[in-house]
């Protein structure tokens, strides 16, 4: 069999999206009437599923290798799929005349995505990533979801490596961006924490020659830095900014006290911790530029509740657990660490899990979080794993999440705040299993 139709005909393939609004890279997923993109990946080949997507009810497959171009009424045949996917949600994009917000930033990415969108959904059809879909194939994929009738799309955009957030911004032309905050993560990726700031700040430039709008948390010195020739900002912030807050995190559930002329008023959330007072303000800032009825924003981010052990609070007994295993690095350990110094508790406990991927300065980070937690008294801290093993501190120490499980159940603690948080590989979620 001979195939000629390698370049990728986007008229064709948007026309048959246009049927469909429906793309998915994984059979496991699939719906009836699914485009199917043959995605590779390290541990698989998509193209093998096609056959079987179209089998399964898929309307048509999109695949790279000529092997699997079996059913050319169904198929089209590109050099890269992954490319095709890509150039397909660009052009998707281009037929959309809606602002799109870009949210990146070391840490509060989903976070300040669901508050974002929870707010602006009080005022208008609004569509963003689900979950934490922040890639390479999550932006396109999210893109490829914005249907029609959407007003305002919310995407987070995630990176490792340098140029990563230049391609997103390629393909999602965002008009308004965020970036959260900078901070240690990824490091083996990107050097250093300037490497980050640099790859962080590809929205910044993308925002900067686009005319476009960008949301600032004026409190960072650093952020406001890299703002030079931004055409439009908007400042959010506890001073000095379009949108003030007060933060008052003495208890385990962050409150905010809108200041200034903002009519929003106050917030009662259902987040943890201080440092999600910037991610609140995002979500007032944006929802008020864009005008969602000034009363209806408090609301809208008081009953966003998150999941997935973001930040989640536990009532067991009658202690009170702060279950924040979802991910950890420097500076969210540093931020939880610092919160939870503030909440006035009786007894406090600590459960840490190593932070990964930090290459060379690894034990370093971990020493510096335990200089950290020396400066304040705690009932008791067990450290978990990775390199909280290669250094001096006073600390209990355990191997895995299941040992310091065994270890909390034994104490039985009584009216104590116990903090959990760890690196996902460390599984920290598992000292409750
Ligand atoms: P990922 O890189 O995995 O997509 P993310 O940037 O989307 O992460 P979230 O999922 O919103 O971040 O939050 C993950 C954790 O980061 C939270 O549970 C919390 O511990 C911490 N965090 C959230 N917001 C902030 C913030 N503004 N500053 C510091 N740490 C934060
Ligand atoms: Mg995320």
């Amino acid at each position: 069999m001979q195939q000629t139709l390698l370049t990728v005909n986007i008229e064709q393939l948007y026309s048959i999206y246009q049927q469909h609004r429906s793309v998915q890279t994984d059979t496991r997923k699939l719906k009836t009437n699914d485009i199917f993109f043959a995605l590779k990946g390290d541990n698989f080949n998509g193209n093998e599923f096609a056959a079987k997507a179209l089998e399964m009810g898929a309307a048509f497959a999109v695949v790279d290798e000529a092997a699997y171009y079996t059913i050319p009424e169904k198929m089209m045949l590109v050099a890269d799929a992954l490319e095709a996917l890509q150039q397909l949600a660009l052009w998707h994009r281009q037929q959309l005349h809606i602002p799109i917000l870009a949210i990146t930033g070391t840490n509060g990415k989903t976070t300040t995505k669901e508050l974002v969108n929870a707010a602006l959904s009080a005022g208008f059809k609004t569509y963003a990533t689900v979950g934490n879909l922040n890639n390479h194939i999550g932006v396109p994929l999210t893109i490829l979801s914005i249907l029609p009738d959407v007003e305002i799309a919310v995407i987070e955009m995630g990176a490792n490596h340098q140029q990563e957030i230049a391609s997103y911004c390629r393909i999602a032309l965002p008009t308004h961006g965020i970036i959260t905050n900078i901070g240690k993560a990824h490091l083996e990726g990107f050097g250093s924490e300037e490497g980050v700031k640099k790859a962080k700040g590809e929205l910044y430039d993308f925002l900067r020659a686009n005319n476009g709008t960008v949301f600032v948390c004026n409190d960072y010195g650093y952020l406001v830095e890299m703002l030079k020739s931004i055409p439009h900002i908007i400042t959010y912030g506890s001073k000095k900014a379009d949108y003030i807050g007060e933060s008052i995190a003495d208890t385990a559930f962050l409150a905010v006290a809108l200041r200034g002329s903002s009519q929003v008023g106050f917030i009662q959330t259902q987040l943890v911790g201080a440092y999600n007072f910037p991610n609140v303000m995002a979500a007032v800032a944006v929802a008020s530029h864009f005008k969602v009825p000034e009363n209806k924003i408090a609301p809208a981010i008081a009953a966003y509740t998150p999941s997935n052990n973001r930040s989640q609070v536990i009532q067991q007994d009658n202690n009170t657990i702060i279950m924040d295993a979802y991910n950890a690095n420097p500076s969210s350990m540093r931020a939880a660490i610092e919160n939870f110094a503030g909440i006035l508790a009786p007894n406090k406990v600590l459960l840490l899990g190593a932070m990964m991927e930090l290459g060379a300065d690894s034990v370093k980070e971990h020493q510096a979080l335990v200089n950290l937690l020396e400066r304040n008294h705690w009932d008791a801290v067990v450290l978990v794993g990775g390199d909280f093993k290669k250094i001096n501190h006073p600390y209990i120490f355990m191997e895995d999440a299941t040992a310091a499980g065994k270890w909390l159940k034994q104490q039985q603690f009584q009216n104590t705040y116990i903090l959990i948080k760890g690196s996902r590989s460390t599984g920290m979620e598992r000292v409750l299993a």
